[in-house]
Protein backbone atom coordinates (compact mmCIF):
# COMPACT_ATOMS: atom_id res chain seq x y z
CA UNK A 1 0.00 0.00 0.00
CA UNK A 2 1.25 3.38 -0.85
CA UNK A 3 1.44 6.31 1.23
CA UNK A 4 -0.81 7.94 -1.51
CA UNK A 5 -3.65 5.27 -0.78
CA UNK A 6 -3.39 6.43 3.05
CA UNK A 7 -7.18 8.55 3.83
CA UNK A 8 -8.60 10.14 6.91
CA UNK A 9 -10.75 7.79 8.72
CA UNK A 10 -13.89 7.86 11.30
CA UNK A 11 -13.40 10.87 13.67
CA UNK A 12 -12.95 9.16 17.12
CA UNK A 13 -12.27 12.28 19.69
CA UNK A 14 -13.29 16.07 18.09
CA UNK A 15 -12.00 19.16 19.45
CA UNK A 16 -14.70 19.63 21.61
CA UNK A 17 -13.63 16.32 23.48
CA UNK A 18 -10.15 16.03 23.42
CA UNK A 19 -10.66 19.77 25.28
CA UNK A 20 -13.27 18.19 27.90
CA UNK A 21 -10.75 15.51 28.30
CA UNK A 22 -8.05 17.90 28.86
CA UNK A 23 -9.66 19.86 31.46
CA UNK A 24 -10.59 16.70 33.68
CA UNK A 25 -7.02 15.14 33.32
CA UNK A 26 -5.36 18.75 34.18
CA UNK A 27 -7.89 18.53 37.14
CA UNK A 28 -6.45 15.56 38.21
CA UNK A 29 -2.57 16.45 38.01
CA UNK A 30 -3.17 19.43 39.84
CA UNK A 31 -4.47 17.52 42.72
CA UNK A 32 -1.66 15.20 42.62
CA UNK A 33 0.53 17.93 42.64
CA UNK A 34 -0.55 20.67 44.66
CA UNK A 35 1.52 22.68 46.57
CA UNK A 36 4.73 21.71 44.99
CA UNK A 37 6.14 22.33 41.40
CA UNK A 38 5.94 19.85 38.42
CA UNK A 39 8.60 19.15 35.63
CA UNK A 40 6.51 18.08 32.84
CA UNK A 41 9.16 16.63 30.23
CA UNK A 42 7.22 16.38 26.60
CA UNK A 43 7.85 13.13 24.57
CA UNK A 44 7.99 14.85 21.12
CA UNK A 45 6.63 15.33 18.94
CA UNK A 46 3.81 13.88 18.66
CA UNK A 47 2.83 15.07 22.74
CA UNK A 48 3.56 18.54 21.42
CA UNK A 49 -0.15 19.69 20.90
CA UNK A 50 -1.57 17.63 24.16
CA UNK A 51 1.34 18.68 26.44
CA UNK A 52 0.52 22.32 25.30
CA UNK A 53 -2.55 22.22 26.08
CA UNK A 54 -2.31 20.29 29.49
CA UNK A 55 -0.32 22.50 30.88
CA UNK A 56 -2.37 25.78 29.91
CA UNK A 57 -4.93 23.84 32.04
CA UNK A 58 -2.57 23.59 35.19
CA UNK A 59 -2.64 26.02 37.59
CA UNK A 60 0.24 25.02 39.80
CA UNK A 61 3.94 25.63 39.00
CA UNK A 62 5.39 23.79 36.30
CA UNK A 63 8.64 23.65 34.66
CA UNK A 64 9.04 22.12 30.90
CA UNK A 65 11.66 19.87 29.07
CA UNK A 66 11.30 17.89 26.16
CA UNK A 67 12.81 14.32 24.65
CA UNK A 68 12.67 13.25 21.60
CA UNK A 69 12.24 10.33 20.61
CA UNK A 70 11.20 7.54 17.27
CA UNK A 71 10.69 4.06 16.50
CA UNK A 72 8.65 4.80 13.21
CA UNK A 73 10.90 5.58 10.04
CA UNK A 74 7.81 7.11 8.36
CA UNK A 75 5.28 5.31 8.15
CA UNK A 76 3.10 2.64 10.16
CA UNK A 77 5.64 0.52 10.80
CA UNK A 78 8.65 0.48 13.86
CA UNK A 79 11.81 -0.57 12.69
CA UNK A 80 11.82 -4.02 12.92
CA UNK A 81 14.41 -4.43 15.84
CA UNK A 82 12.59 -2.06 17.68
CA UNK A 83 15.48 0.24 18.50
CA UNK A 84 14.29 4.12 19.70
CA UNK A 85 15.97 7.17 18.05
CA UNK A 86 16.92 9.61 20.79
CA UNK A 87 17.57 13.11 19.15
CA UNK A 88 17.10 15.56 21.85
CA UNK A 89 17.39 14.75 25.34
CA UNK A 90 16.22 16.73 28.58
CA UNK A 91 18.43 20.04 29.70
CA UNK A 92 17.53 20.80 32.71
CA UNK A 93 18.77 18.68 36.08
CA UNK A 94 15.81 17.18 37.21
CA UNK A 95 17.20 15.15 39.91
CA UNK A 96 14.81 15.67 43.06
CA UNK A 97 12.43 17.27 41.16
CA UNK A 98 8.33 15.44 40.36
CA UNK A 99 8.87 14.56 36.91
CA UNK A 100 5.64 13.84 34.63
CA UNK A 101 6.60 12.27 31.36
CA UNK A 102 3.85 12.92 28.67
CA UNK A 103 3.62 11.26 25.74
CA UNK A 104 1.09 10.58 22.49
CA UNK A 105 0.43 6.74 22.72
CA UNK A 106 1.63 3.38 24.57
CA UNK A 107 1.71 1.08 22.26
CA UNK A 108 4.06 -1.78 22.98
CA UNK A 109 5.46 0.44 25.70
CA UNK A 110 8.81 0.52 23.76
CA UNK A 111 9.14 4.04 24.12
CA UNK A 112 8.21 5.18 26.81
CA UNK A 113 9.80 2.13 29.00
CA UNK A 114 13.23 3.54 27.29
CA UNK A 115 11.87 7.15 28.51
CA UNK A 116 11.49 6.28 32.46
CA UNK A 117 14.54 3.81 32.12
CA UNK A 118 16.97 7.23 31.55
CA UNK A 119 14.99 9.66 33.75
CA UNK A 120 15.12 7.35 36.17
CA UNK A 121 18.87 7.34 36.40
CA UNK A 122 18.53 11.31 36.75
CA UNK A 123 17.25 10.26 40.47
CA UNK A 124 14.09 12.30 40.20
CA UNK A 125 11.78 12.96 43.76
CA UNK A 126 9.64 10.91 41.76
CA UNK A 127 8.28 9.93 37.92
CA UNK A 128 4.61 9.66 36.75
CA UNK A 129 3.20 9.33 33.17
CA UNK A 130 0.67 10.59 31.80
CA UNK A 131 -0.47 9.82 27.90
CA UNK A 132 -2.90 11.04 25.47
CA UNK A 133 -3.91 7.39 24.20
CA UNK A 134 -3.56 4.33 25.18
CA UNK A 135 -4.27 1.26 22.74
CA UNK A 136 -6.18 -1.80 24.22
CA UNK A 137 -3.59 -4.45 24.05
CA UNK A 138 -1.75 -7.03 26.02
CA UNK A 139 1.97 -5.85 26.54
CA UNK A 140 4.94 -7.53 27.18
CA UNK A 141 6.43 -4.50 29.02
CA UNK A 142 4.28 -2.88 31.99
CA UNK A 143 4.68 0.63 31.83
CA UNK A 144 2.92 2.57 34.91
CA UNK A 145 0.35 4.63 33.06
CA UNK A 146 -0.75 7.47 35.67
CA UNK A 147 -2.67 9.68 34.15
CA UNK A 148 -4.50 8.58 30.35
CA UNK A 149 -6.71 11.04 27.90
CA UNK A 150 -9.02 7.70 26.23
CA UNK A 151 -8.09 4.37 25.33
CA UNK A 152 -8.19 3.10 21.37
CA UNK A 153 -8.51 -0.38 19.80
CA UNK A 154 -5.01 -1.21 18.55
CA UNK A 155 -5.68 -2.38 15.19
CA UNK A 156 -6.20 1.34 14.45
CA UNK A 157 -3.37 3.91 13.08
CA UNK A 158 -4.46 6.86 14.69
CA UNK A 159 -3.93 10.47 13.69
CA UNK A 160 -4.57 13.79 14.78
CA UNK A 161 -3.66 16.31 17.48
CA UNK A 162 0.07 15.37 16.91
CA UNK A 163 -0.04 12.32 15.98
CA UNK A 164 1.67 11.58 12.27
CA UNK A 165 1.43 9.46 9.30
CA UNK A 166 5.11 10.13 7.70
CA UNK A 167 4.81 13.33 9.54
CA UNK A 168 1.65 14.26 7.99
CA UNK A 169 -2.09 15.12 9.79
CA UNK A 170 -0.71 16.44 13.32
CA UNK A 171 -2.32 19.36 12.65
CA UNK A 172 -5.28 18.26 12.30
CA UNK A 173 -7.39 19.17 15.67
CA UNK A 174 -9.32 15.45 16.05
CA UNK A 175 -7.91 12.41 16.57
CA UNK A 176 -8.99 10.12 13.45
CA UNK A 177 -8.50 6.83 12.28
CA UNK A 178 -6.09 6.54 8.94
CA UNK A 179 -7.50 4.15 6.65
CA UNK A 180 -5.20 2.11 3.64
CA UNK A 181 -2.00 1.54 5.60
CA UNK A 182 -0.85 -1.89 6.10
CA UNK A 183 -4.23 -3.08 7.36
CA UNK A 184 -4.63 -6.37 7.99
CA UNK A 185 -7.80 -8.22 8.96
CA UNK A 186 -6.93 -8.00 12.78
CA UNK A 187 -4.85 -4.67 12.55
CA UNK A 188 -1.93 -2.75 11.27
CA UNK A 189 1.37 -3.92 11.20
CA UNK A 190 2.06 -1.90 14.67
CA UNK A 191 -0.93 -3.62 16.07
CA UNK A 192 -0.01 -6.49 19.08
CA UNK A 193 1.55 -8.94 16.89
CA UNK A 194 4.67 -7.17 16.76
CA UNK A 195 6.94 -8.12 19.62
CA UNK A 196 8.13 -5.46 21.89
CA UNK A 197 12.05 -4.35 21.77
CA UNK A 198 14.37 -5.80 24.20
CA UNK A 199 14.96 -2.50 26.11
CA UNK A 200 18.11 -3.94 27.97
CA UNK A 201 19.37 -6.08 25.46
CA UNK A 202 19.59 -3.39 22.49
CA UNK A 203 21.23 -0.70 24.99
CA UNK A 204 23.91 -3.33 25.71
CA UNK A 205 24.50 -3.97 22.24
CA UNK A 206 24.75 -0.24 21.00
CA UNK A 207 26.39 1.29 24.26
CA UNK A 208 30.15 1.40 23.09
CA UNK A 209 31.71 4.32 22.60
CA UNK A 210 29.20 6.79 21.24
CA UNK A 211 29.18 9.39 23.84
CA UNK A 212 31.69 12.44 22.97
CA UNK A 213 31.34 13.88 26.54
CA UNK A 214 30.81 17.25 24.90
CA UNK A 215 27.23 18.45 25.20
CA UNK A 216 27.39 21.38 23.47
CA UNK A 217 28.34 19.53 20.44
CA UNK A 218 25.32 18.96 17.61
CA UNK A 219 24.69 15.56 17.52
CA UNK A 220 23.54 13.34 14.91
CA UNK A 221 20.40 10.82 15.96
CA UNK A 222 21.60 7.99 17.14
CA UNK A 223 19.97 5.29 18.82
CA UNK A 224 18.47 5.97 22.50
CA UNK A 225 20.66 3.17 23.53
CA UNK A 226 23.79 4.67 22.73
CA UNK A 227 24.44 5.16 26.36
CA UNK A 228 23.45 9.15 26.51
CA UNK A 229 22.63 10.43 29.74
CA UNK A 230 22.46 14.06 30.15
CA UNK A 231 22.92 17.03 28.73
CA UNK A 232 23.37 18.92 31.87
CA UNK A 233 24.23 23.08 31.48
CA UNK A 234 24.47 22.39 27.29
CA UNK A 235 22.01 24.74 26.34
CA UNK A 236 19.58 27.28 27.73
P1 LIG B 1 5.37 2.02 21.57
O1 LIG B 1 6.83 2.26 21.76
O2 LIG B 1 4.56 2.15 22.83
O3 LIG B 1 5.10 0.75 20.84
O4 LIG B 1 4.88 3.10 20.55
C1 LIG B 1 4.76 4.37 20.93
C2 LIG B 1 5.02 5.29 19.77
O5 LIG B 1 4.65 4.71 18.52
C3 LIG B 1 4.15 6.49 19.94
O6 LIG B 1 4.78 7.46 20.73
C4 LIG B 1 3.88 6.91 18.53
O7 LIG B 1 4.91 7.75 18.10
C5 LIG B 1 3.92 5.61 17.75
N1 LIG B 1 2.57 5.06 17.54
C6 LIG B 1 2.06 3.92 18.06
N2 LIG B 1 0.80 3.73 17.65
C7 LIG B 1 0.51 4.77 16.84
C8 LIG B 1 -0.67 5.17 16.10
O8 LIG B 1 -1.73 4.53 16.08
N3 LIG B 1 -0.57 6.33 15.41
C9 LIG B 1 0.56 7.09 15.36
N4 LIG B 1 0.53 8.20 14.63
N5 LIG B 1 1.66 6.76 16.06
C10 LIG B 1 1.63 5.61 16.77
MG1 LIG C 1 5.74 9.10 20.50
Amino acid sequence: MTRAGAKIGRVLFTKEEIEARLDVLAGEIQERYAGGELTVVAVLKGSLFFTADLMKRLKIPVRMDIIEISSYSGGVTPAPSGEKTLSKYIADDVHDRDVLVVDDILDTGGTLAEVLGLLRAENPRSLATCVFLVKKRKRRLKVPIDFCGFEVKARDFVVGYGLDYAQRYRNLPYLAVLKGVGKSKRGTKTSSRRKPAAVKKTRRKTASGERTGDSRKKRRPRPVSSGRRRKRGGRS
